[in-house]
């Protein structure tokens, strides 16, 4: 499962983000024998066909960065890939999350000169008292533990945002600060997303364009029936429209669907669907919203399977992965679990047992 890449010229270096080269060196990782064509993937996951062996690519939330970092690369390879949008961005939307992003890599030398900034605004609001009194009871040992890729900085912000704050609550502060800068979203969105043209081009291509819900809610299984199925409606019909066909696959967006999701993508007909990675898997964060989830028929599994689903995440290398014991991470053609590009570069950096000598 890949997001964010950089190059020399127009895409930024942000979080998480890699290079064309990162991107080449975890393909030989993973070995390009290994890699199916999207098409060869649908097709032996209808005949119950696919092994531990097979992994295929695939590409969230149609980032413009994608198509100019990754595609040369695949066709260098000559590999396919699985694109999944949300197509709220093609039709004029502002996708904020992803607009939030630049802002803070784009325009701060240092993240923490941004996240300075935003606790400042924060604190002299009348989210202050919330906010430290969340900081203060969060067990930070356990969170780094779980993330430890994440600074103190990095934990606060997402503590902050997702605990304290509502939607619109982060983002009234977040355009708030933008526009403090002088800037505008308008010109920040400016090379974030592909155009209805690199989607038409990627599917006449041999690639397979799938559904990520319109407007990609963070929250997607909170919402009632009715706003799931207008989400994935309008995404179905868009790409329908640009690629001339109807899309068949799909990946959750913030990995966050429950029964009635799973009810719309049969209704529409689509045959595979993707949940997130597999390992670190827990957000403790995201553990309060969990249990409203569940409430709500949401899949995610209970934190006590965390050992188990960790040491599956760290002895395989896949992209898509189908495992073993396919009741705990692959529950059914919609919650087919992905591994995240940062833990297979873990993997490529961390000596493989055995064969080290101590
Ligand atoms: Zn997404």
């Amino acid at each position: 499962m890949f997001h964010h890449f950089h190059d020399e010229r127009k895409h930024y270096k942000g979080q998480g983000s890699i290079s064309m080269s990162d991107f080449e060196a975890i393909l030989m990782f993973v070995g390009l024998d290994r890699i199916l064509d999207p098409k060869e993937w649908l097709k032996r996951l209808g005949a119950n066909q696919l092994t531990n062996r097979d992994v295929c690519i695939t590409l969230d939330d149609g980032l413009l960065c994608q198509f100019d970092v990754v595609l040369p690369v695949l066709d260098k390879y000559n590999l396919k890939a699985f694109w999944f949008v949300y197509s709220s961005v093609f039709e004029g939307g502002l996708g904020k999350f992803e607009i939030y992003r630049v802002f803070r890599s784009k325009f701060f030398k240092d993240i923490d000169d941004f996240y300075n900034i935003f606790f400042d605004k924060i604190f002299q609001s009348k989210f202050g008292n919330n906010a430290r009194k969340v900081l203060e009871e969060t067990d930070m040992v356990r969170y780094s533990k779980t993330f430890p890729f994440y600074s103190t900085n990095d934990m606060r912000f997402r503590l902050i945002r997702d605990r304290v704050l509502s939607r619109e609550e982060f983002e009234i502060i977040m355009d708030a600060i933008i526009q403090d800068q002088g800037l505008n979203l308008a010109d920040l969105s400016k090379n974030i997303w592909m155009s209805n043209e690199n989607l038409a081009y990627l599917n006449r291509q041999g690639h397979v364009i799938g559904l990520h819900s319109y407007s990609h809610p963070m929250m997607l299984a909170e919402l009632p029936f009715e706003r799931q199925q207008e989400e994935y409606q309008k995404n179905y019909e868009h790409i329908q429209r640009v690629c001339g066909r109807p899309p068949v696959d799909m990946a959750h967006p913030a990995n966050s669907y429950n029964d009635s999701t799973l009810k719309i993508l049969s209704q529409l007909g689509v045959e595979c669907g993707f949940k997130s990675n597999m390992f670190p898997r827990d957000d403790p964060v995201r553990d309060t919203t969990n249990k409203h989830t569940k409430k709500a028929g949401g899949r995610s599994v209970p934190v006590g399977d965390n050992d188990k689903l960790t040491r599956h995440g760290c002895d395989r290398v896949a992209t898509c992965l189908v495992r073993d014991d396919p009741s705990q991470l692959n529950k059914s053609k919609y919650e087919i679990a992905r591994e995240d590009h940062a833990n297979i570069m873990r993997m490529m950096t961390r000596p493989v047992r055995g064969t080290t000598g101590n």
